[in-house]
Order: C-alpha cells, then sequence, then structure tokens
C-alpha cells in the first residue's frame, strides 16, 4: 500500500509514521530526515538545502522529485512506503503521479493530521529526539520514561532541531497554508483522502489512523 501523510509541522506525522512503519511493514520516507542527513553529510545539496531548512521555506521542487524518485526506486519500496512531508506543493504531487504510473503505480490513500496552529507551536518547541537511534519525544507529551534516556535503546544523548524555534515555526507554517493545503483538494477530488484529529493523544491517534486502514 502507497499511503501519504500530510499535516502541517509538529502534527505527529513522524511519530504516527513509526508506528505504521512496524504495523504495515512499509518503510516511512520523510524528505525532512533525507535533507537533514545531506545537511549532516555536508553534501552540496545540504549546503543548499540548510539555509532554506532554517528559513522555514521550502527546497526545489526538483531536488526534491529527484530525491524521492531515488528511494522509491529502492527495493524496500516494493510493497509499498508511507510519504512523510512529501508532496508539499502542486508541482510535487502531480511529478509523483507521474513518477508511480510510470511504472504501473498509485497512491492508495492519504491521511491528513489535522492541528491547531495554536497548539503546534507548543509541540515544536518541546520537540526532541535520541541522538542514536532517532526515538522522537516530547517535554510535555512524550517525556522518556526515565529521565534522560531513551526508552528504544537506552541512549544519553538527544537532540533538537535548528529549525524548532517559535520564529521558525511561524514561517513553516504560513509555508504550510500557502503551499501544501492547496494540494489537499488534489486528493480529495480522487477520493482517497481521509481527514483524522490530530488533537487527540498519540495513541487515539493511531486508532484513527488504524480505522481508515481498514
Ligand atoms: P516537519 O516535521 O516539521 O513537518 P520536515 O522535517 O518534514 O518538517 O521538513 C523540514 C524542512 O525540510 C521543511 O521546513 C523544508 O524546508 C524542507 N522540506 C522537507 N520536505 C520538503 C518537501 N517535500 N519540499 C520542499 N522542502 C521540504
Ligand atoms: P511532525 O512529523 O508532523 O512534524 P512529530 O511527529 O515530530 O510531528 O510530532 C511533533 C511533536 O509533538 C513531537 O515532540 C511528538 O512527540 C509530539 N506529538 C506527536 N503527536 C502528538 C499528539 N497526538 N499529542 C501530543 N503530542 C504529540
Ligand atoms: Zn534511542
Amino acid at each position: 500500500m502507497n499511503i501519504i501523510l500530510f499535516g502541517p509541522p509538529g502534527a505527529g506525522k513522524g511519530t504516527q509514521a513509526k508506528r505504521l512503519e512496524e504495523l504495515l511493514n512499509i518503510p516511512q520516507l520523510s524528505t525532512g530526515d533525507m535533507l537533514r542527513a545531506a545537511v549532516k553529510a555536508g553534501t552540496e545539496m545540504g549546503k543548499r538545502a540548510q539555509k532554506i531548512m532554517e528559513e522555514g521555506g521550502l527546497v526545489s521542487d526538483d531536488i526534491i522529485v529527484g530525491m524521492i524518485k531515488d528511494r522509491i526506486a529502492e527495493d524496500d519500496c516494493k510493497n509499498g512506503f508511507l510519504l512523510d512531508g512529501f508532496p508539499r506543493t502542486e508541482a510535487q504531487a502531480e511529478a509523483l503521479d507521474t513518477m508511480l504510473s510510470d511504472s504501473g503505480n498509485k497512491i492508495d490513500l492519504t491521511i491528513e493530521i489535522q492541528v491547531d496552529d495554536t497548539k503546534l507551536t507548543e509541540r515544536i518547541c518541546n520537540r526532541f529526539t535520541c541522538s542514536q537511534c532517532g526515538a522522537g519525544y516530547n517535554k510535555i507529551s512524550q517525556p522518556t520514561q526515565v529521565d534522560g534516556v531513551c526508552d528504544k535503546c537506552g541512549g544519553t544523548e538527544f537532540s533538537t532541531r535548528a529549525d524548532d524555534t517559535a520564529e521558525c515555526v511561524a514561517s513553516r507554517l504560513e509555508t504550510y497554508h500557502e503551499q501544501t493545503a492547496p494540494v489537499l483538494p488534489y486528493y480529495q477530488h480522487k477520493g482517497i483522502h481521509h481527514i483524522v484529529d490530530g488533537m487527540a493523544d498519540i495513541d487515539r491517534v493511531t486508532e484513527a489512523i488504524k480505522k481508515v486502514l481498514n
């Protein structure tokens, strides 16, 4: 099954994607994670993307579409994939359709996680990640069970994202409403779009998504 998770920054896409990865046994393809890996590796593309990401803008469609095309061609995507953070523009959505139909494939389902803007800033400003295994946490809603120790791997080093500041969240939200929200009707018209209430707690959001999958 090929699924897209939509939602503004901080909606819980990554959190839910990690759970669905296990449940459905398909990989999460996060363009944000891929870009951060490129920034960390110091590649030319990473250097160009870094500035745009820090400003809360969007990296160019060409770069992103190329990245996803290569990733979808990999073996582990044969039985399906879960897109997180892509497509974010109408041009990306069209390019995705073209690349999939070229191989006789399509998007089966899109799920939009809806959360009020005011809640998103709070979530993002309290988000942190295990540096060792990448598990995501939240100081308020999803802390580690033992203070300072990752539940998943026992790691004791954590990091926060350079763009997870109140100021940058504001511009990322603006970008979402201006450029990504207009993509949603494209999938609504296809009759494959589903909305879940992302204001509920994490387990309830997972339950709502499972209902959609059934
Ligand atoms: P969030 O988890 O907060 O929604 P992401 O990790 O998905 O954010 O993305 C971080 C940043 O990476 C974005 O603000 C944007 O600059 C860039 N980015 C990620 N995905 C895309 C995309 N599909 N198109 C353009 N830029 C992207
Ligand atoms: P996205 O990938 O959409 O940017 P994340 O999955 O990283 O969002 O979630 C943003 C932050 O909010 C994380 O710190 C996460 O632990 C927390 N979070 C995710 N879903 C919920 C929820 N339903 N209720 C409360 N906090 C949540
Ligand atoms: Zn860990």
